[in-house]
């Protein structure tokens, strides 16, 4: 019997595992994957990550300067400081796995298959019974199918990877493809992650999109790509983080930002936020979370809403801010600021 059975062994897990075990709770993490696990993710991260415990050893390149392209023109914006830094994803589930069992957590490799009785049974026939179950299994969550929620504001992300670093970290913006998603180009130290994402619910033709954003880099940065996209959802859609002995975190309870599917951050906040509640009945951390999350959510929905009234709304806002030179700068650095 485990006092709290964890589902999921990402970055929310892993921090909640942690903050738990630190304060002498009995916890176990089943996680499907061998450690450390693969995730599909560009590895942005903002100041916010490094107070959140992502360490900064692991930044691979760090950006003051970024490109901002739309169908109208691009522009470079200079802040004084890196505000935004790729990371080694990778090497953060390592750390965050290895400190998690310093701590005292205990983590197998098992993928749990079915949740019945206050017990989880895996794939391979064995049973864990728990007093507290968290779901912290990602944007296709079983705890939370489990507990009949649905997710409907999904962002659908693609990506690839390029074997080179690039020298910007760049920002493409054309409503006619991602309507109010983006494609990004996030250098990292040997290799460039490029995607693009869109909210799931805006009709959004992939093949449109993928096709329109690769000749893009054809056209703008001569690159050809190779490799295969792979496509994986981000779960925006929070419902609720408390069921009786259930609780969601991470992507499983929808936490990631509905603006940008920033996601790394509000797991580890969300996990930290979880363990503090159960260990010492703090609401503190996760109603902050959920404030940061709110914020960016409203954002969303009002771009989302400007979408469906204008054909290419982003892209104008974009070109009128470049026209004024200046305030596209002080555009950019209030988002980062504001949300950032
Ligand atoms: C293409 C793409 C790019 C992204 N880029 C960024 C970015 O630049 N910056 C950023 O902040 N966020 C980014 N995100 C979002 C970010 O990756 C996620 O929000 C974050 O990983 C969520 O962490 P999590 O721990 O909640 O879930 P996950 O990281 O998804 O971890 C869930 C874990 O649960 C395991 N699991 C699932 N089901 C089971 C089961 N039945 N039994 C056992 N284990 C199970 C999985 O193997 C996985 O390890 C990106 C996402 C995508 C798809």
């Amino acid at each position: 019997m485990s006092d709290i059975l964890i589902v999921g062994g990402g970055p929310a897990a892993l921090n909640c595992a942690y903050h738990l075990a630190k304060k002498g709770k009995e916890v176990l993490v089943l996680e499907k994957h061998p450690y450390p696990a693969e995730k599909l993710c560009a590895g942005g991260v903002t100041l916010k990550d490094f107070k959140e415990g992502v360490p900064e050893e692991i930044v691979e390149r760090s950006f003051a300067s970024h490109t901002i392209h739309t169908p109208y023109g691009t522009t470079e914006l200079k802040a004084n400081t890196p505000i935004v830094f790729t990371i080694d994803r990778k090497e953060l589930s390592r750390r965050l796995f290895e400190r998690a069992l310093k701590a005292g957590a205990r983590v197998e490799t098992a993928k749990v298959v079915k949740i019945k009785d206050n017990a989880v049974i895996t794939e391979d026939g064995r049973r864990y019974d728990y007093h507290y179950l968290v779901g912290a299994d990602g944007s296709r969550s079983l705890v939370r199918r489990h507990l009949k929620i649905p997710s409907k504001q999904i962002i659908v992300a693609w990506q690839t990877s390029v074997p080179s670093s690039l020298s910007k970290m760049e920002w493409f913006f054309d409503a006619r493809l991602f309507g109010c998603g983006y494609g990004w180009i996030f250098p990292h130290e040997e290799s460039t992650a490029v995607g693009f994402g869109f909210e799931g619910f805006y009709p959004i033709n992939v093949h449109r999109a993928r096709e329109g954003f690769l000749h893009w880099l054809k056209k703008t940065h001569g690159l050809t790509i190779n490799t295969p996209f792979r496509a994986h959802p981000i779960n925006a859609d929070y419902r609720g983080h408390c069921f009786d002995h259930t609780y969601l975190i991470g992507d499983a309870g929808g936490f990631a930002s509905g603006l940008t599917g920033e996601g790394i951050f509000f797991a580890l906040a969300s996990g930290r936020g979880l363990a503090d509640m159960i260990s010492s009945n703090n609401e503190e951390t996760i109603k902050n979370v959920l404030s940061i999350k709110r914020r960016h959510d409203r954002s969303a929905i009002r771009t989302a809403g400007l979408l469906s009234l204008l054909p290419h709304p982003v892209s104008t806002i974009f070109i009128e801010c470049l026209r004024k030179g200046m305030s596209v700068r002080y555009l950019f650095e209030t988002i980062v600021r504001r949300y950032g």
